[in-house]
């Protein structure tokens, strides 16, 4: 790992300042799970001459709910979602995509603002510099997209551009699933941003002197199913190969309303519009979640390897929808 200066931030204002001096070569470090393997990998096109550390911000790890919604600091953990009394009564799918994230060790440190900032995982993009990686993509501003003519099996299957890596989240799809919403603040003011608007093919859309402050979710008026599922390789420890998020509600036998986004699939969470088209109005059973399953990646247009993802995002809608 390269050197770098380390300070420990106590204030938004104090974080934003350094970001705002050193323009483009800080980096915030909320857990470091994400940030530290990138710069011991050489993974980033440019290096960072300082690391902002904001663990040390007090009071951003709270999980309210206020008159209208449910607010959580950019600090909270994984294992603080996981945890909480309050979002396993009301907003389920947010433990149940927490839970699913690595392992309790990285949970432990790990913040909902990192994961959802957190850098991709294609394999060529993430190919370490000390093993013969370091190779530069349209991701990191210079050559070509190894994905499309390689090895491409994870990569996207809709909605990519330049870039075919997927989002890696899986808070990413479950906030998603409830209308989320992220506060970014910098000198310029604060600004909100869907979670399903924050990706984009090639980054997401936080400037280099922006901070996440808040994550929230609008409060439930009526009770509703929230599954979240994932497709992984290895059992413990691995990011989605596809992930399903869906939370519906049923009035007098009939759904009534219906948000499915899908992970692993897209640069971003995959709001899939075309399945909650076919449910809404319909009787929860077996053939209307097929045919919301059948519905959902309308329009895909896979690579030479991954078709089967399509195959499994079925799979799992299938079994989110199902009553
Ligand atoms: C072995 C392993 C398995 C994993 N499996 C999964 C998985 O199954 N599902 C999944 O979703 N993730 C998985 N992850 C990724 C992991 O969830 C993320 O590394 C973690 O959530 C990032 O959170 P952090 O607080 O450690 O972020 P950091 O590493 O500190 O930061 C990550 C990025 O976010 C930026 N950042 C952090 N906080 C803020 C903020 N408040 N404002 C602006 N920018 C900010 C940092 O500058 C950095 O660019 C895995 C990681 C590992 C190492
Ligand atoms: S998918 Fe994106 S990150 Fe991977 S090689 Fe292509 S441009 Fe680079």
């Amino acid at each position: 790992m390269k050197t770098f200066d380390h300070y420990d931030a106590r204030s938004i204002d104090e974080a934003l300042g350094l970001l705002g001096k050193h323009r483009g070569k800080a980096r915030l470090n909320a857990g470091g799970t994400d940030l530290l393997g990138l710069l011991k990998d050489r993974v980033l096109p440019q290096y960072p001459e300082l690391i902002v550390n904001i663990k040390t911000i007090p009071g951003l790890d709270y999980i309210e709910e206020d008159g209208e919604r449910l607010r959580i600091g950019a600090l909270a953990r994984l294992c603080d979602l996981a945890g909480s009394r309050l979002l396993q009564e009301r907003y389920g799918v947010i433990c149940e995509a927490a839970l699913a994230v690595a392992g309790p060790q990285i949970r432990n440190v790990a913040t909902i603002g990192g994961n959802l900032c957190q850098d991709v995982r294609c394999w060529y993009y993430r190919y370490p510099a000390h093993l013969g990686g370091g190779m530069l993509c349209a991701r990191k501003g210079r050559g070509p997209c190894f994905a499309v003519k390689g090895d491409n099996r994870y990569h996207a299957v809709i909605g990519a551009g330049k870039c075919f890596a997927v989002c890696p989240s899986d808070l990413a799809v479950a906030l998603a699933a409830l209308d989320g919403h992220m506060t970014l603040v910098s000198h310029r003011g604060e600004r909100r941003v869907g979670v399903g608007d924050f990706f984009s093919p090639l980054r997401n859309v936080l400037e280099a002197d922006e901070f996440v402050k808040e994550i929230d979710v609008p409060k439930a008026s009526v009770p509703r199913l929230q599954r979240f599922l994932k497709f992984t390789l290895r059992k413990p420890i691995d990011f989605a190969v596809v992930s399903v998020a869906a939370v519906t509600e049923v009035k007098d036998g009939i759904y009534s309303d219906a948000r499915i986004v899908i992970g692993g699939v897209a640069p971003g969470p995959f709001r899939a519009g075309k399945a909650e088209e076919e449910l809404i109005g319909c009787e929860p059973g077996d053939a209307v979640a097929a045919q919301a399953a059948e519905a959902a990646l309308e329009g895909a247009r896979p690579l030479s390897k991954n078709a089967w993802k399509i195959e499994v995002a079925r799979a799992l809608i299938k079994r989110t929808v199902y009553r």
